[in-house]
């Protein structure tokens, strides 16, 4: 078994994940997996890294795709007994004129951005060792929709001790009131995406909170962050931020000296705490 650290981020073959590789091949100490849940995908872009003189590592991930987490999981545990960075980056939205069903859009945005990473968390987080790092990629987007969320469903959302259950619970009620046409009437805001990000912020701030719990003393600090709006296939050429500087607050969250002790269940943007 290898004692090098190593760092895996979820959905690297391009876009903001892709930069958050080639920043961690430049400064993390250990070894770097760029994954894909296309194996093509995945290898053309290492081979795009190699060309400036990096060295990712490739795995295949498809965080739809039980087996396949499970696969990079028992990867992981065999070769480096953990894992040390984790960065959930894998990421779908529709874009605004897509004329697919909400209810469809809410389904399968949902799909992979809230219950993927969730299922990636479940698989992976207990392979993190003492002095991990966690960075969930969510969004802006996911504050705007909480305040678009009915003052029940705000909440509950800001609650300390909501559960993941609870959270499941509400991702999949959405979904449901979508397919039922009443999701407005239940207090949702009408985006699909937004209500997945939430879910992907409420559950870091969950899963900070049982670290403390149940692992209090291994230093794991685990955030959610937003990138800002970044010029990548989702959010087009006229966003704002090249996906070198979409990766730095992840990457900062990632790289997190061993003496930090902070941030820790926050949701972060431009390196700062943002209130949720
Ligand atoms: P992107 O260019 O569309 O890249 C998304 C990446 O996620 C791709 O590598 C894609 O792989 C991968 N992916 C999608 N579904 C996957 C799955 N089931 N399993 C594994 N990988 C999967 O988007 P981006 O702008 O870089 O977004 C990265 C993250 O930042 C997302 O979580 C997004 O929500 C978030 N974000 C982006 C912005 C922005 O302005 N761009 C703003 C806020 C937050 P394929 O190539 O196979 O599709």
């Amino acid at each position: 078994m290898s004692n090098v650290p190593v760092a895996v981020v979820t959905g690297s073959n391009k876009g903001i994940g892709l930069a958050i590789v080639k920043a961690l091949c430049k400064q993390f100490p250990g070894d770097v997996y760029l994954t894909s849940r296309d194996p093509q995908r995945g290898q053309a872009a290492v081979a795009q890294l190699q060309q400036e003189g990096l060295r990712p590592l490739f795995h295949q991930l498809d965080i739809d795709d039980l087996q396949s987490i499970r696969a990079l999981r028992d990867f992981l545990k065999e070769k480096y007994g953990g894992l040390n960075v984790l960065v959930n980056n894998a990421g779908i939205a529709f874009k605004v004129d897509d004329t697919t069903p909400f209810a469809v859009q809410a389904e399968v945005t949902l799909k992979t951005n809230f219950f993927g990473t969730r299922n990636v968390c479940t698989e992976l987080l207990p392979l993190i060792k003492p002095y991990g790092r966690v960075v969930n990629v969510s969004s802006m987007v996911s504050s705007s929709a909480l305040g678009g969320c009915s003052q029940e469903l705000q909440q509950k959302f800001r609650s300390d001790a909501i559960t993941e259950d609870e959270l499941v619970q509400l991702m999949t009620k959405f979904v449901e009131d979508t397919k039922n046409s009443v999701h407005e009437k239940e207090g949702w805001p009408n985006t699909a995406y937004g209500v997945s990000k939430i879910g992907v912020t409420v559950l870091s701030r969950i899963q900070a909170r049982l670290l403390n719990e149940q692992r209090k003393g291994e230093h794991i600090l685990l955030n959610a962050c937003c990138p800002g709006w970044v010029r990548t296939d989702m959010a087009g050429p006229k966003a704002t931020k090249s996906p070198e500087e979409g990766a730095e607050t992840p990457v900062y969250l990632a790289l997190l000296p061993s003496s930090a002790d902070a941030p820790h269940g926050q949701f972060v943007s431009n390196k700062t705490v943002k209130p949720w």
